[in-house]
């Protein structure tokens, strides 16, 4: 199963992907976990991107899109992937339809989780990331992902491990500049997904509320996920 999801920054995008990924056992594709992958690491894919994200703008596509499709073609995205974060605009929206085509590679589902701006923003700052696993989600202000307090240090809630805040969910402009990019439906992400939403071909489209509880958004999902 083939499986693209949107979300703006804040939305729980990344949690409700770590539920599926482990109930369907199938590769969890982030393209900002890459990018922050090779940044931690000092990769030259690294120094190129960090700049990009830490304003809050997108890494260019001539780095970003060859990125994504190199990743689908390695042996583990064989037998299914979810993708989360690609595509981010319609230009990446059209190569991508391309190349699944092309490589008659079906996309099985869309999901879309749905948040109003406001709120997503409200959500951002609160949210921390364990240096172990991307898929260990962890957020300061929802009961069901807390992380646990130790010595008077939070740790993930998970495996224990150290918790990071992103520089980008600190910053109130790069914060600001995400969403301009996720709510422009003209050639931004809204207008990548009202690309896939309307492609048809056996595509599923899942369009759930963001507002609800995880528990509450992942059942919405799950519940019409084959
Ligand atoms: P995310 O973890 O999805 O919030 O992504 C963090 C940052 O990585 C974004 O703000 C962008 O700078 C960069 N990024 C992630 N995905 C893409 C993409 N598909 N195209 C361009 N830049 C991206």
């Amino acid at each position: 199963m083939n499986i693209l999801v949107f979300g703006p920054n804040g939305s729980g995008k990344g949690t409700q992907g770590a539920i599926v990924q482990k109930k369907y056992n199938m590769p969890h594709i982030e393209s900002g976990a890459i990018f922050r992958k090779n940044i931690g690491g000092g990769t030259e894919l690294g120094k190129k991107a960090k700049e990009y994200i830490d304003r809050g703008d997108l890494v260019p596509d001539g780095i970003t899109i060859p990125m994504i499709l190199d990743r689908l073609k390695e042996d583990d995205c064989k037998s299914g992937w979810l993708l989360d974060g690609f595509p981010r605009n319609k230009v990446q929206a059209e190569t991508l339809a391309k190349a699944l085509k092309d490589a008659n590679m079906p996309l099985d589902y869309v999901i879309e989780i749905v948040l109003p701006r406001d709120i997503a923003k409200l959500r951002i700052t609160g949210r921390r990331l364990c240096v172990n696993d991307n898929n260990h989600p962890n957020h300061i202000a929802f009961d069901a992902i807390k992380p646990v307090e130790k010595d008077g240090k939070l740790i993930c809630r998970v495996c224990g491990g150290e918790l990071k805040t992103r520089a980008d969910d600190q910053d109130d402009t790069a914060i600001d500049k995400r969403h301009d990019i996720y709510y422009d439906d003209t050639t931004g992400t809204m207008a990548a997904v009202i690309y896939f939403k309307g492609l048809g071909g056996g595509t599923k489209v899942i369009s759930v509320d963001g507002r609800p509880s995880i528990n509450e958004v992942s059942e919405a999902i799950m519940g019409k996920l084959a």
